[in-house]
């Protein structure tokens, strides 16, 4: 058995029977084939921080660590693909840094980006869906690759098709964002609207 404590953020002392931390598709699908040949089941983690284990896994915990980044734009956008292990907050920061505005009401929202998608995650009057462009998926019984649109993600509050459709066998491997250049500032939440962006 492996230690589960430094993969979610409750840190509760919890083991798994093999914790795999995948930098690549290809890893990916090395341990889900190598979880189907041992019957044995598969949980998927990013940082764990929506997370609390009770108990042992008698199985294999695949961490997403799938990083990079890349950015294009065009005259009215900017568009960032995003692999499913960066952090979310830390691709906040790197996006601000960059002059690329948009992501900050969601700064601080713990986890990876492949996970925001799962709930739509959301804060300050913003969501995941209003800066979302795509999702790049893996069905890991077929080894084939699929993008989903936002329109066909079926984001709500909290809410995905990554809840229902896409749960067992699946796994988001990257996601696209679309930032307008055009930006404005949204303060409509709470106290913002207090805030004086000059
Ligand atoms: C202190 C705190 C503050 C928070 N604040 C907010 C907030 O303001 N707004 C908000 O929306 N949420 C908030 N959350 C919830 C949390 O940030 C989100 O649920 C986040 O998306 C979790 O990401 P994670 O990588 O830690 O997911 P994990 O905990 O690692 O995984 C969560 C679930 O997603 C599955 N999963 C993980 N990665 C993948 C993948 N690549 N493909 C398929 N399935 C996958 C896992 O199996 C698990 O079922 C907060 C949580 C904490 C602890």
């Amino acid at each position: 058995m492996q230690s589960l404590q430094p993969f979610h953020t409750f840190n509760i002392p919890a083991n798994a029977r093999e914790i795999i931390e995948a930098t690549s598709i290809e890893q990916i699908q090395q341990a889900w084939q190598k979880a189907q040949a041992e019957n044995l089941p598969v949980l998927f983690l990013g940082q764990g921080s929506n997370m609390l284990f009770l108990e042992d896994f008698q199985g294999i915990v695949i961490v997403n660590r799938l990083l990079g980044i890349q950015h294009t734009e065009d005259s009215d956008y900017h568009y960032l693909h995003v692999n499913g292990g960066e952090n979310w907050h830390e691709l906040v920061e790197w996006s601000l840094s960059q002059g690329i505005n948009g992501l900050e009401n969601l700064a601080l929202i713990p986890g990876c980006a492949g996970s925001a998608p799962i709930q739509n995650i959301g804060a300050y009057g913003v969501e995941f869906k209003d800066v979302c462009n795509y999702v790049d998926v893996l069905n890991l019984n077929t080894g084939e690759q699929f993008c989903l649109q936002v329109s066909e993600c079926e984001l709500g509050y909290r809410e995905s098709i990554f809840k229902h459709r896409y749960v067992q066998g699946y796994v988001i491997t990257a996601v696209g964002l679309k930032l307008a250049k055009n930006w404005q500032p949204i303060l409509k939440y709470g106290s913002l609207v207090n805030f004086d962006p000059q």
